[in-house]
């Protein structure tokens, strides 16, 4: 078992059995390795460890066997060399911020990324000194216009929430890398089962195990993968420091959502995709977001840069936001919230929930109208689904 080279598998295997080095015990499944500290033989040994000139464990800060089966995984699955754990997408994003930035520098960020990031940038980094322009998601133009000299990241999020707008990330990493800067994407929407960000140029890939990595609603988990040389000079020394780890029990819950995750990410497309052409064909709406639509602006884009397009559909219906309060309050099974990457399909108004503290004329400008609904679509039988949304479409 331990001398497989898991590069050599698909993206299914190595999520079900890449990582794990079974103990003398023989489990099957991945134990959980609750322990803050671990024993050395010898003085010597300790000093060792410490300075890292021996591997092994030291302290689960930084080093615990469960944490590190699931970066061991989670890196393999993105194609990249390392994946550093964190205690939540957002302490995954402030730790490249962290470890990357200094006061002076420039950030370029998509306007439609999720509000804390928006909000990491705009009232931390800008505490001590760095700066950010946000600029239109796919507008590649917009993007090289904004490049200074100081610019260290270029920080996306592709497909968007909630409109599910694309970014080419390849023609992204050129621009990026002709001016020295590097590339940031959250791949919190596809996953590594439908994009790999690293394969087609970006530097570093960041995720939320809170949405579809987990799938179940049940815990709060990031991570950042990326070369060995940015692990190592940055994010990893940071992690050691700045001490927003990943708990050995939620890593263990997030190894067991990637053993399901092809499957769920499959089924969770194919149903939204349903869902998409469904919405398209009812009177009371106005238009649906969805990359699977050929009324979709960059169909074509998806197609390419995704194997799947998505479990996110957004649609606007006729009238404003009385009808679409109307309508979420009509469901009788969806979830009334705002997470997504769930089982169980959820529905929000993204206009005054997860974008309601944007300026009126900032949202509009980013094209969330008040008769904008969100549904994350589920894993429950697509008729249901419909079912549930019809109570409120024939109002
Ligand atoms: C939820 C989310 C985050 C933040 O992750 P948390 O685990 O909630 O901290 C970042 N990016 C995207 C796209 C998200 O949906």
């Amino acid at each position: 078992m331990t001398d497989i080279d898991w590069n050599d598998y698909s993206v299914e295997t190595q999520a079900i059995r890449a990582g794990h080095q079974r103990t003398h015990e023989g489990e099957h499944s991945m134990s959980i390795y609750m322990t803050s500290s671990y024993v050395f033989n010898s003085a010597e040994e300790a000093a060792l460890r410490f300075s890292r000139q021996q591997p092994g464990n030291i302290y689960s800060r930084f080093t615990n066997p469960t944490v590190d089966t699931f970066q061991k995984r989670l890196a393999l699955m993105e194609q990249g060399d390392r994946c550093l754990a964190f205690a939540s997408g957002m302490a995954a994003i402030m730790a490249i911020g962290m470890s990357l930035l200094k006061a002076g520098d420039h950030v370029v960020c998509s306007r439609s990324v999720f509000g804390n990031t928006v909000l990491t940038f705009e009232n931390y980094f800008a505490k001590f000194g760095v700066t950010t322009t946000f600029v239109e998601l796919s507008n590649l133009d917009a993007w090289a216009a904004e490049i200074q000299p100081n610019t260290q990241l270029l920080f996306v999020e592709t497909p968007s929430n909630p409109l599910m707008e694309l970014v080419d990330i390849r023609g992204l990493a050129d621009i990026a890398h002709q001016q020295d800067c590097l590339l940031v994407v959250d791949n919190v929407f596809c996953t590594p089962i439908m994009q790999k960000p690293l394969a087609l140029g970006a530097d570093i890939v960041v995720h939320s195990a809170t949405k579809y990595i987990d799938g179940h609603g049940r815990g709060v988990g990031g991570a950042v993968i990326a070369s060995e040389e940015i692990i190592e000079q940055s994010i990893y020394p940071y992690l050691r420091t700045g001490g927003a780890t990943m708990s050995a029990f939620n890593a263990w819950v997030f190894l067991s959502g990637l053993e399901t995750l092809a499957v769920r990410m499959k089924a969770h497309c194919d149903s939204a995709f349903e869902l998409a052409k469904w919405l398209e064909q009812q009177p009371a709406v106005e238009k649906v977001h969805y990359p699977g639509l050929e009324s979709h602006a960059q169909h074509e884009l998806a197609r390419q840069q995704q194997s799947h397009f998505g479990g996110v559909v957004s649609f606007e219906l006729k009238g404003g936001k009385e009808q679409a309060w109307k309508l979420i309050n009509a469901t009788q099974m969806l979830s009334i919230t705002a997470n997504l990457g769930d089982v169980k399909s959820t529905i929000t108004h993204p206009a005054s929930t997860t974008h309601g503290r944007l300026a009126p004329e900032v949202r509009l400008q980013a094209g969330i109208k008040e008769s904008l609904v969100r549904v994350s679509v589920g894993l429950e039988n697509i008729d249901d689904i419909k079912q549930d949304l019809l109570y409120g479409l024939i109002l």
